[in-house]
């Protein structure tokens, strides 16, 4: 076995790899997957090459095996997402080629069984059980903002505009109301200060608007799996404490990022606004990787302003921020040219 050791992850960088199962109708016997280690080592086998070359293994912060739960994964989160109530801003992304289970992991396949929830609604009921308890000696205030981030254009899918699309669904146009729309003099922590920012006390309130943002981030779309795999979505929560003794306050804030798929578009193969696309795509996972990149080697110049993605992330990557990377994988052995290069970005980036 080649061992291809990823050194230790410095400073406040941490990667989790997750391997989603094999789904119905696949061969599990053809996996990539070779060894799943205790203290997050993974052991990857190239299915095309004979003798110790074809073995590599790497090491994590965690590896999840397939067999990993919701609650298995978010219960190493926690500690992180946590640290937005101190004032830490945090940032947790998904990485990987589509079907490699980002979604399943920042939010869960069915938001009615919370069981299978992903880390974003898990993440906000446990700030909210924090926050409204009584015995906390702060007050906390939460705002939610949801964009998307398409052909390097950033969308409010929160806005009131976008509502309008809806028509027969005017019960979402209602709740809106309800819920009413804070407009901050303060741009302070707001990295698209123009993008709506709703007020939000409980995780209800949560599930109501990302289930809109989710709807508008269809709207336009033909296929709404085609348009989520290339665009990435950034659901931004940000908390503003109030010592209730003191009177000082405190602001953290938690970015919660579905990645556009990171698959290689074969070039020859597309035109038009799929090239583009692929383009865009591919610009901004790699501006993201050279940041992280750049935190990692603690480089003095840190390119945020190579891409929207990194430009809307920067307050929650590098400086006092916490990062999290999980490095999705499909075990398929169709998959392992994809699960090389995910695995390429994610040895760079540690
Ligand atoms: P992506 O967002 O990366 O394109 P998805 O999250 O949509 O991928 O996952 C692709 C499919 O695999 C979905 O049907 C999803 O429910 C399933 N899946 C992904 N990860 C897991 C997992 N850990 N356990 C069970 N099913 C999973
Ligand atoms: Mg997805």
């Amino acid at each position: 076995r080649l061992y291809n050791e990823v050194q230790d992850l410095k400073g406040s960088i941490r990667v989790y790899c997750r391997i989603r199962p094999f789904l119905r109708g696949q061969n599990g016997k053809q996996t990539t997957i070779e060894y799943i280690g205790e203290d997050g080592e993974l052991g990857i086998v190239n299915p095309s090459k004979q003798g110790k070359d074809g073995h590599r293994l790497f090491k994590f912060n965690k590896v999840y095996g397939p067999a990993a739960t919701q609650a298995e994964v978010f219960s190493d989160t926690q500690p992180l997402v946590r640290s937005v109530l101190d004032g830490y801003n945090v940032c947790i992304f998904a990485y990987g080629q589509t079907g490699s289970g980002k979604t399943y992991t920042m939010t869960g396949p069915n938001a009615a069984s919370k069981e299978e929830w992903g880390v974003n609604y898990r993440a906000l009921s446990d700030l909210f059980e924090i926050t409204q308890s009584r015995r906390s000696s702060f007050m906390y205030e939460v705002g939610v903002q949801m964009v998307e981030i398409y052909n390097e254009q950033v969308r409010d899918l929160l806005s009131s505009d976008s509502f309008m699309c809806f028509g027969v669904k005017s019960f979402v146009f209602l709740n809106l109301h309800t819920l009413g729309i804070l407009t901050t003099s303060q741009p302070h922590g707001l990295a698209v200060p123009d993008a709506t920012m709703l007020p939000v006390k409980s995780t209800s309130d949560v599930m109501e608007l990302m289930d809109i943002g989710l709807k508008n981030r269809s709207v336009g779309a033909t296929a709404m799996n085609e348009r989520s795999s290339r665009s990435h979505s950034i659901v931004t929560i940000h908390a503003r404490g109030t010592d209730l003794k003191t009177g000082a306050s405190l602001r953290g804030s938690l970015h919660l990022v579905d990645l556009a798929g990171s698959e290689r578009v074969d070039r020859s193969e597309v035109t038009g606004d799929r090239l583009r696309e692929a383009q865009h795509i591919n610009k901004s996972l790699s501006a993201l990787g050279d940041v992280i990149f750049a935190l990692a080697q603690k480089s003095s110049h840190v390119p945020y302003r190579n891409s929207k993605l990194t430009q809307v992330l920067q307050s929650s990557l590098g400086g006092q921020a916490k990062t999290l990377m999980f490095v999705q994988l499909n075990p398929d052995v169709n998959s392992f040219s994809e699960t090389a290069s995910t695995l390429k970005f994610a040895e760079r980036v540690s």
